[in-house]
């Protein structure tokens, strides 16, 4: 999952980013409103962090003309503690949820991974397809044969997209955009590479390809 971070303090940058990659997100970062908003409309984010303090643009400026653009992806605000009406204005301008600062990280992966699992309409950690179980905690997958094989970032994230969206078939432009990190290069080709890895591990007719569209997996 593709993930905007928009914060300008640069201490809780620096210890969240690891976090969130451990955490399998492929991480953009932005230290202002103004860059920030204009990310947020040029890619196809799958939740964003959203700190409402923010040079150049504040936050919920930011967010209202994103909602007010017609765009839906789950938004988490970071607001000063004890701040209640930070919090309401914040949700009324269509914030998902929020997080009080200063904030645990537990708390904040549990909330995104929330946020997520909404945005997709999955119930809880583990998603099935097939005979075949990707836990999203362990970053693991249980394949046909109850064989559990540790993920690299890369095959987790293709696989996390994959899952999430089962019925339809995903070009490897659509599958980079939400796979990579600003410091990846773009490379579609080479998704052939790592779609290639999961069907080692998950068998070869796991995932389909259907040529010139892209990927989709085995109908159940
Ligand atoms: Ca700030």
């Amino acid at each position: 999952m593709k993930l905007l971070l928009v914060e300008d303090d640069f201490e809780l940058v620096k210890s969240l980013k690891p976090a969130l990659k451990k955490a399998g997100y492929a991480v953009e970062h932005s230290d202002n409103g103004i860059d920030g908003q204009f990310m947020g409309e040029e890619e196809p984010f799958d939740v964003i962090i959203l700190d409402l303090g923010l040079p150049g643009k504040p936050g919920l400026e930011v967010l209202s003309n994103w909602r007010n653009e017609g765009l839906t992806m789950p938004v988490l605000i970071l607001t000063a503690r004890d701040s209640w009406h930070e919090k309401v204005d914040g949700l009324k301008a269509g914030a998902d949820d929020y997080l009080g600062k200063p904030f645990h990280t537990e708390e904040l992966l549990a909330r995104l991974e929330a946020l997520v699992r909404r945005k997709f309409g999955h119930a809880d950690n583990q998603l099935r397809h097939c005979g075949v179980t990707l836990d999203i905690g362990e970053q693991s997958v249980i394949n046909q044969k109850n064989e559990s094989i540790k993920l690299t970032g890369i095959e987790f994230r293709l696989l996390h997209y994959l899952v999430m969206n089962p019925s339809r078939v995903i070009s490897k432009t659509e599958l980079s955009e939400h796979i990579y990190e600003e410091e990846q290069l773009k490379d579609s080709n080479v998704i052939e590479v790592y779609i290639n890895r999961l069907r080692q591990y998950l068998g070869k007719d796991f995932i389909e390809t259907r040529r010139g569209q892209g990927y989709h997996l085995k109908e159940k």
